[in-house]
């Protein structure tokens, strides 16, 4: 069973919501979980989460589907075998167009109708990678231009100048406003400001000019990549609307993956290595296969306390730049079984005094309070 929330409940809408409504729940959640705007560290997550929510149910197949089956769908995850990777969703028309320039570094032409989307697609990769960097690619659904019709949206790409704005794709608007007369410049709604409108529809693409294609992206991760770092690939995004101007960007974000014992802190690894009180006491090896394919020989010394670290340097991630690397440090932690049976249980309590030391407990206590002060 799988243990994904439910969409409607992730975007908050009721079973009978329209697309209106989705919609408008998608944006203010969308807007609120943006990895760029909030800085929480489970928002990253979350707008996954809304994203697929919308993805699904935006599309009237997939939320068919999903009504009927839920999350155990018997085709599986409706996005393929990899589950729900990234994207496709129009997110510039949505979040409107002042969210994205503030995001993508502020590109003025994005209002232009003339330029495509940027779309965003995420990528995990593990710790393997980020050390080495490297060649990398990812398949992924990706619209590009209706073959049939160049992009034109009209049957064989035959389009005629539009009348309404006589092939200018603008159109002076003359307004009343109380007394006062205003003349503004709009967008041609007949042509969708192409200038070319056309009698037959192109059947492939239902006029979108879109069509989506799978693509083999083929990239480089950067050495010592941070989790949510973005590739762009310049011209890679959604085509320019009636196949005329300039492609939007795709972005590639990094997600880096959790490893089963490492956290990640900069260029360093730390991770925490649960010992017996022997190996402690008496000191011990520890070998663990590591993520430079040689294994990490921890070696504890004898007399280690519960809560020390141990610093293995140089076996840690490269920085940005690839120069270098950081340290593994491990923290040591006693690891303090709930029972022992009889005879270990006999053992220790021949060796206790010798352990716990002749002084009184009481004594220790002030001496190590003592000890700290000084
Ligand atoms: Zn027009
Ligand atoms: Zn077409």
């Amino acid at each position: 069973m799988s243990d994904k929330r439910d969409y409607y409940d992730v975007l908050g809408v009721s079973k009978e919501a329209d697309a209106t409504e989705l919609k408008k729940a998608f944006r203010s959640l969308a807007r609120k979980y943006h990895p760029d705007k909030n800085d929480s560290p489970d928002a990253d997550e979350k707008f996954k989460e809304i994203q697929e929510a919308y993805a699904v149910l935006s599309d009237n197949d997939k939320r068919r589907n999903y009504d009927r089956f839920g999350h155990n769908s018997p085709g599986g995850s409706p996005f393929g075998p990899g589950g729900f990777q990234g994207f496709n969703i129009n997110l510039e028309d949505i979040l409107g167009g002042d969210f994205f320039s503030s995001m993508f570094g502020g590109r003025s032409s994005r209002t232009s109708r003339s330029q495509g989307h940027d779309i965003l697609v995420r990528h995990e990769i593990n710790l393997e990678a980020v050390l080495e960097g490297g060649k990398d690619e990812l398949e992924v659904d990706l619209p590009s231009i209706c073959e049939d019709c160049q992009g034109t949206g009209a049957k064989d790409g035959v389009t005629k100048q539009c009348r309404e704005c006589d092939g200018a794709g603008q159109v002076r608007v003359r307004q009343q406003i109380g007394p006062f007369v205003q003349d503004s410049v709009r967008s041609c709604q007949s042509c969708d400001g192409s200038g070319r409108t056309y009698d037959s529809r192109c059947k492939s693409c239902s006029g979108d000019g879109m069509q989506s294609e799978s693509q083999v992206l083929r990239f480089s991760i950067p050495k010592g990549a941070q989790d949510g770092t973005r590739l762009r690939m310049r011209g890679k995004g959604q085509p320019a609307p009636n196949g005329r101007g300039i492609p939007g960007d795709l972005f590639i974000q990094l997600v880096v993956e959790e490893h089963p014992w490492f956290e990640r802190n900069g260029m360093d690894l730390i991770m925490s290595l649960p010992l017996g009180f022997t190996a402690l006491a008496l000191g011990s090896s520890v070998n663990l296969p590591h993520i430079d394919g040689k294994d990490l020989v921890i070696k504890v010394p004898a007399g280690t306390n519960s809560g020390d670290t141990i610093t293995i340097s140089g076996r840690g991630l490269p920085s940005g730049r690839g120069v270098g690397r950081g340290d593994v440090v491990v923290l040591c932690k006693l690891h303090m079984p709930k029972k022992f049976d009889k005879g270990t249980k006999k053992i220790l309590e021949s060796i206790r005094e010798n352990l716990d030391g002749k002084s009184d407990l009481m004594d220790k206590i002030i001496s190590d309070a003592n000890d700290r002060r000084n």
